[in-house]
């Protein structure tokens, strides 16, 4: 299976304002054919240090992508560099003309001659049409069977002409691949940690291939089997995984891209649960994420966000003695909070959340420390977390916690 890579052109992309998100895109539907990406880059508008790297991909890679620099102006280089680097000449195609002067005809606009640019094509190259813009693409194929094609920038337009143009192509030109993909996501563990879990399982098979993404305290397992058939996939993963799934039990929360918060609002659905939150630090965060979810009225009954001590005291009724004693960020005014929402709400869980998101701490406790409490019939108990980040990045995790411990709460209930 041939390997690709993709070179995203445009001074623009070098800046601070536009991000090269056409590589994203192409990298998802190539994969999708079996096609692994394995370099990527972004290059200025520069002719010279363009076709430098073209040359070198090509040594490389047998699949070129580039993206962008086809528009009319002098600054549109790609056509340039990718005719030097083969060492072709280019000419002007009359098909190509023709379809760029019909459009500026239909849209009522006059055709400025530089505009012809964008009709120069290079010797054996098939053109291909781009209805949604003017410059039309290019897909060459080389004497030592490399495969470049030159995709306009403008997203929607090299999107388009993927899936009209290139998918199409591409179909024709690769080996048959079936791809099967199992997906875990992972609450409670750290990057780290779950990869030195699970390395020894997936460190023996190439095939399928894991990817592993962290986010905060979230962590999302790919595993990606590539096969001839869709049965041979379908088998590789059925060996994997369950290893896989043993190794992390109940750290898993979701094998099908659920998030956390869809995940705890189909588990309290499914039982009949009821929740209410009481939060301190991260001032409303966590029921955000709970009614983020379609459907959660169902479930969610409300909230309080007590910031202060004396709201901590006055609406769940936490003692002012605990918190004298434990500071308001501590295990026992979490039970206390978690238990103050329960009792004023009577929901099947109250769930509480108190920490030092920082950067400076009001507790005395240090920066980063964290106590989330979850309530229900059973009792009411805490946990307490730590770890460092800046202010949003622990009130996400604190979020992240708290809906954590509330599923395996409910998942402890039977
Ligand atoms: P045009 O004929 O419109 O000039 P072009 O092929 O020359 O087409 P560019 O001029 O390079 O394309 O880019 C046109 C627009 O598309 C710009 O707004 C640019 O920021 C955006 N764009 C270009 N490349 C990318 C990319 N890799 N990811 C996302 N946007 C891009
Ligand atoms: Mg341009």
């Amino acid at each position: 299976m041939p390997d690709a890579e993709i070179l995203a052109v445009g001074s623009e992309l070098l800046g601070t304002q536009r991000v090269d998100t056409n590589s994203l895109y192409l990298t998802g539907k190539l994969n999708v054919l079996g096609v692994e990406v394995v370099q990527k880059c972004v290059v200025g508008d520069d002719r010279a240090r363009l076709a430098n790297e073209i040359a070198s991909a090509l040594r490389r890679t047998e699949i070129v992508i580039l993206s962008g620099g086809l528009g009319p102006t002098e600054d549109d280089i790609t056509r340039d560099a990718v005719a030097a680097a083969l060492g072709r000449t280019q000419y002007q195609d009359a098909a190509a003309l023709a379809a760029i002067e019909e459009r500026f005809r239909r849209n009522n606009r006059k055709m400025a001659e530089i505009n012809k640019r964008q009709a120069m094509v290079i010797e054996g190259a098939e053109v291909l049409p781009n209805p949604r813009g003017t410059a039309p693409g290019q897909w060459i194929r080389t004497e030592d069977c490399r495969t470049v094609m030159l995709l306009p920038g403008p997203p929607h337009e090299l999107k388009g002409m993927f899936e009209d143009q290139v998918q199409p192509r591409l179909e024709a030109m690769l080996p048959k691949q079936c791809i099967e993909t199992a997906f875990y996501r992972i609450a409670g563990m750290g990057e780290s940690d779950v990869d030195a879990l699970i390395a020894p399982v997936y460190s023996k098979y190439t095939n399928p291939v894991t990817t592993i993404l962290a986010g905060a305290g979230d962590i999302q397992l790919h595993f990606r089997a590539r096969c001839s058939t869709t049965e041979e996939a379908k088998s590789l993963l059925a060996e994997v995984c369950p290893q896989i799934e043993k190794l992390l039990g109940d750290r898993i929360y979701s094998n099908d891209g659920a998030s956390l918060e869809e995940t705890v609002v189909k588990l309290l659905r499914a039982k009949n649960g009821t929740v209410a939150v009481a939060e301190s630090a991260t001032g409303g965060g966590l029921g955000a994420r709970i009614t983020s979810v379609a459907g959660s009225s169902a479930c969610f009954m409300g909230g309080f966000i007590t910031y202060t001590n004396e709201m901590k005291e006055q609406l769940l009724g936490v003692s002012s003695e605990v918190i004298a004693e434990y500071t308001e960020v501590s295990e026992q005014v979490a039970v206390a909070m978690a238990k103050g929402v329960r009792d004023k709400t009577g929901v099947g869980y109250g769930v509480s959340v108190t920490g030092e998101a920082g950067p400076e701490s009001g507790s005395g406790q240090p920066v980063g420390v964290f106590y989330v409490g979850v309530a229900d019939e059973r009792g009411a108990e805490a946990r307490r977390y730590q770890f460092p980040g800046d202010r949003a990045r622990l009130r996400q995790l604190g979020t992240q916690w708290a809906l954590d411990m509330l599923r395996r709460r409910i998942l402890s209930a039977g």
